[in-house]
């Protein structure tokens, strides 16, 4: 083994029945990285983190964590690794620093419980209770909890899912920190924005498979079309229409909204001028901006991530 690999999955399923929630999915992390499994609702994120962090029987495949076999050295595992679900449930009636207390006491040595409410931005509220907090602290406080043992691994459920903008970046600069401490952190994710700015290699998974890995820049410079020209059009003509033009890689058109990419914006936007003051189009609304990581999706799928 790879001495900075410290996830090393390979081929782990998981079916209900007939039907394969994670399909055969082989990955590895290095210490200290930002891993993203980034996809529409039920891709099969969760159950590949749940199978990772013990709760899930994988049906095939193995995975080690710092080298321990999440089937045959659970224990183990679980003290190399924190854990924040989607489903954490907090015991609503506890204040903030008497459940972090309270984990702490589960193990046999914990961080300072101090340093850990003040990294996580919860000071002011270490003696609130927990049905008080806003969407953004409950979620920080599961992730303290998560902390508590300072673990090298830390699994992160979409841990900013129904959390407004700025609930977000704080958690983003909290992840953020985690990492420049050396944690390495497995996060999923349905938002395209958050898998860019967070992470340093991205898995994308579509109905349990992964179906590319790689940094967010590689990504989206694997597609060969480095922008794309949106715009409205009343009457838009055939798809094919718009592919003769010089530059213009490949389109999307749904109604009246138009997407073409290129590789080569100059060149596209000449055409697409030219092509305009020929046959009298009324083009509305017109950007132009870089390829992004849903484009990458719309392009190996099909569809839109948000739409799936
Ligand atoms: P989400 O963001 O909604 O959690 P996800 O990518 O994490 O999506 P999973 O929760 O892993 O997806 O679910 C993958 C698929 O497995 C979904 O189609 C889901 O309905 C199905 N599934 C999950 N748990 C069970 C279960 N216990 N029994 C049957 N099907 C299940």
């Amino acid at each position: 083994m790879h001495n900075s690999i410290i996830v090393d999955v390979k081929g782990l399923r998981k079916r209900y029945g007939s039907f394969n929630a994670v399909n055969g999915v082989f990955f590895q992390v290095e210490k200290g990285e930002i891993f993203g499994l980034l996809g529409p609702n039920g891709a099969g994120k969760t159950t590949t983190i749940e199978m990772l962090v013990g709760l899930r029987k994988p049906d095939e495949g193995t995975a080690t964590l710092a080298g321990f076999d999440v089937k045959t050295e659970v224990n183990k595992v679980k003290e190399v690794i924190g854990v924040q679900l989607q489903s954490t449930s907090l015991f609503e009636l506890l204040k903030v620093e008497e459940i972090l207390k309270l984990y702490g006491s589960f193990y046999p040595s914990h961080v300072n419980i101090d340093e850990l409410i003040g990294d996580m931005l919860l000071t002011e509220k270490r003696n609130d209770r927990i049905k008080g907090l806003s969407g953004g602290q409950k979620q920080r406080l599961a992730i303290a909890l998560a902390l508590i043992h300072d673990p090298d691994i830390v699994f992160l459920d979409e841990p900013t899912t129904g959390l407004d903008p700025q609930a977000r970046r704080t958690l983003w600069d909290i992840v953020l920190r985690l990492k420049e401490r050396g944690k390495t952190i497995i996060l999923s994710t349905h938002y395209m924005d958050e898998a860019h700015v967070l992470c340093d290699r991205v898995g994308i998974m579509d109905q349990g498979e992964l179906i590319a890995l790689d940094t967010p820049a590689n990504l989206v410079k694997k597609l060969q079309s480095a922008s794309t020209v949106e715009f409205h059009l009343s009457n838009p003509p055939e798809r094919e229409w718009f592919l003769k033009m010089e530059g213009v890689k490949e389109v999307s058109i749904k109604d009246t909204f138009v997407q073409l990419y290129t590789d080569d914006l100059q060149s596209a936007l000449t055409s697409l001028i030219q092509a305009s003051e020929e046959h009298h189009f009324k083009i509305e609304d017109l950007q132009t901006r870089f390829a992004t990581l849903e484009d990458v999706f719309i392009h190996m799928t099909g569809r839109s991530i948000r739409e799936s």
